[in-house]
């Protein structure tokens, strides 16, 4: 008999019959992987667990811990789905149905619209079909043969796929029962192992995603090999539309974006002002801590000075166009680094001035395109947590040490305590694209990776990301949901601090150009609002929220009390309301979670007589009566400590 040779992951070889199925070489690994398995990878292709082995080659039985062989099962079931589809509703056609990231979908040409009852319909026939364990099977059909099937049975979009995408004389199908379709593969073996899926919605697209031709209805699934992958990803979706910014934004009062104002520009309410302030008052003090000063630019300036920095050139299409002025051309200001740039080069520095450190909350705008536009986190006006740094080549180290702690205290005192870390690297095989030579670019990045590494950051490096102008380092922070945000950047800078000619006199009394540093920890004030919003799903800590504590007179008797102890709250410093409306105790409560105040006070007869107050808590419930000093004691500390409760 005639063997073959296959070589297993862990080098192991085996010589099998030629003819030996994947499939078949699992069952001899063990039962359980046999079980598990999914689809095989040879010489880096995937096939079916069931096509026979007849050469020399490498062989992985891949189960659901390889992402390739999810999205095979994905694929696989949207097979199933459209299968389903064909049986429920004989007369549709056919279009594309791929798998995506967390699931599948499948597209079809119908006169009438799925409806949600239709997706219910489906959904259970998948279920069925499921159940049936039916196999899935490859079949090679010569392609004029492939193209009649089709014709015959009016699948005119697949005829447009055979003709394109069959390049040899035979073409591969695969059949489950009596659906069939024109597909590559591979696929899984067969329908059992599909359970946990759930169709989503339907979305329109084009045939072929170009404008003018048919229309196509997708039906979008959600599906995992398992079905608790599947559970917890429903519930992060519910999580996430729980948490959305835009709808607790508006439910909060704390920002509005106005249509006849125009796209992408924010309103911040009261509510939402006294949160920025905080969280502008704690920057502006830290930023004084670590040693910055604080400087104000102009929003608009000179066109020219644009085109110093190069913006013109390379930044154009994300700058609003300039205007005119006596003759002259301004520009209004998509970055703050050319506005600090001139105030460094206001007089001569002397290497003792350095570093020199310059913070600005700066307001800067820049063209998106409408359609990307989203919420706070996309958007065509915006504040910057904007700092740039000039400094001695052996500064540059300590500097980026500082830069990546400070990220951390952003991190620990907005409550985030997951993070990734990316180096974004030139591309050494293109030095013609950028500025500065590969010496200073090997210098940079070395300076960087070595700040990482004594810090002992974990981190990935990306080849050929950096910003056009030097490497750079970002810190994604991971939110309650573990959703992964881009918030920190620290880059490098070779380009500007050559085209204005920056300067300072060193200790040999020469001119050198300094090195540049651009961060930003927040990245914008608008964008981490919006990720604080969702991170704590609109209920800030207290000492952000925009009312720490809301008094509520059980009745007309204590409602002189209730307003001392209001008045007491506001001498001590803080944010409180008296709610006198005239409702029962239980609708004042309720109106206050709903407004996620931390505090409520509640004053019945007993609290005025013995000068207390009934706390309860948004999130503990009732805490129990304390005296009115004990409270206003407590919350100082929660505040002063900026705890996350
Ligand atoms: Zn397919
Ligand atoms: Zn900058």
């Amino acid at each position: 008999m005639e063997t073959i040779q296959v070589t297993l992951p862990d080098g192991a070889k085996r010589e099998v019959p030629r003819g030996t199925t994947p499939a078949q070489i699992a069952k001899e690994i063990s039962p359980r992987l046999a079980k598990e398995a999914l689809v095989a990878r040879t010489n880096g292709d995937l096939i079916d667990l069931s096509r026979p082995l007849d050469h020399d080659t490498s062989l992985a039985i891949l189960t659901a811990k390889d992402p390739d062989a999810v999205q095979v099962f994905r694929h696989s079931a949207a097979h199933l789905l459209a299968a389903a589809v064909m049986e429920l509703y004989p007369g549709v056609k056919l279009g594309i149905g791929p798998p995506i990231d967390y699931g599948f979908f499948y597209e079809f040409v119908r006169p009438e619209p799925f409806t949600p009852e239709d997706l219910a319909k489906i959904e259970a026939k998948m279920h069925e079909l499921a159940a049936k364990d039916i196999p899935n099977e490859r079949k090679m059909i010569p392609k004029p043969e492939a193209l009649e099937l089709y014709r015959k049975s009016n699948q005119e979009f697949k005829c447009e796929l055979v003709e394109e995408k069959a390049q040899e004389p035979m073409v591969s199908f695969y059949t489950t029962g009596k659906f069939i379709d024109f597909c590559r593969g591979p696929h899984i073996p067969s329908t059992g192992r599909i359970k946990a899926f759930k169709l989503m919605n339907v979305g329109g697209a084009y045939w072929k995603g170009q404008e003018g031709n048919p229309q196509m209805q997708r039906i979008y699934g959600a599906c995992f090999v398992d079905q608790k992958e599947l559970d917890e990803y429903l519930h992060k979706l519910e999580e996430a539309k729980r948490r959305d910014h835009r709808r607790l934004g508006t439910e909060l009062d704390l920002f509005s974006i106005q249509d006849e104002a125009g796209p992408g520009l924010i309103f911040w309410h009261p509510k939402g002002g006294i949160i920025r302030k905080q969280m502008e008052d704690w920057l502006r003090t830290e930023l004084i801590r670590h040693g910055y000063d604080l400087v104000f630019t102009p929003h608009i300036m000179r066109l020219h000075l644009w085109q110093i920095s190069g913006h013109t050139d390379f930044y154009r299409s994300s700058m609003f166009g300039p205007m005119e002025v006596e003759k002259d051309e301004y520009q209004l200001k998509p970055m703050n680094c050319p506005g600090h740039i001139l105030i460094y080069k206001s007089r001569l520095r002397s290497y003792r001035e350095l570093p020199v450190r310059l913070a600005e909350l700066g307001t800067v705008y820049r063209y998106e395109r409408s359609g990307v536009l989203h919420g706070l986190l996309r958007v065509r006006g915006f504040t910057q947590d904007d700092a740039h740094i000039f400094c001695m080549p052996d500064q540059i180290e300590k500097e980026i040490q500082d830069c990546i702690e400070f990220a951390w205290e952003v991190l620990r005192v907005f409550g985030f305590d997951r993070y990734e870390v990316e180096l974004s690297a030139g591309d050494p095989s293109r030095p013609q694209d950028y500025p500065g030579t590969p010496e200073e670019w090997r210098h940079a990045e070395n300076a960087l990776m070595n700040t990482l590494k004594r810090m002992n950051v974990p981190h990935k490096i990306i080849p050929g990301e950096g910003a056009f102008y030097g490497p750079k380092i970002d810190v994604k922070l991971v939110d309650a949901i573990g959703r992964p945000w881009q918030l920190t950047t620290v880059q490098f800078d070779f380009n500007l601090p050559r085209r204005f000619k920056l300067e300072y006199v060193g200790e040999d009394g020469s001119r050198h150009q300094p090195l540049m540093v651009h961060r930003a920890l927040w990245g914008s004030i608008e964008r981490f609002f919006g990720v604080l919003i969702e991170q704590y799903a609109g209920a800030f800590p207290a000492w952000l929220a925009p009312v720490q504590a809301s008094v509520l007179p059980l009745s007309e008797k204590t409602i002189e009390y209730a307003r001392k102890v209001t008045q007491q709250l506001k001498d001590a410093g803080f944010r409180a309301h008296l709610d006198d409306r005239n409702e029962k105790l239980q609708a004042k409560i309720r109106d206050a979670q709903l407004e996620k105040i931390p505090y409520m006070l509640i004053i019945g007869g007993k609290e005025a007589e013995a000068g207390t107050v009934a706390v309860r808590h948004r999130a503990k419930g009732d805490l129990g009566p304390r005296p009115l000093e004990q409270f206003i004691a407590d919350l100082q500390q929660e505040i002063a400590s900026r705890a996350i409760v």
